[in-house]
């Protein structure tokens, strides 16, 4: 059986717990529950997630 595991992370602009499910992946976005801020998971591991704020979606790519 698998167990799901809910990792969670903070919200850098409210300070609120922000959960994310064990089964995203670097470049989903979660939006912090409290503020609405958006935010990019950089990166997942099994027991801690980088985010950063997603507020320049789109400008990312190519260059
Ligand atoms: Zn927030």
């Amino acid at each position: 059986m698998k167990q799901v595991i809910n990792m969670n992370t903070k919200c850098r602009i409210c300070g609120e717990k922000i959960e994310v499910p064990d089964d995203s992946m670097a470049g989903e976005l979660i939006e912090c529950p409290s503020c609405g801020m958006n935010f990019e998971i950089v990166s997942i591991a099994e027991s801690s997630v980088e985010i950063k704020p997603a507020e320049n979606v789109g400008e990312d790519w190519g260059e």
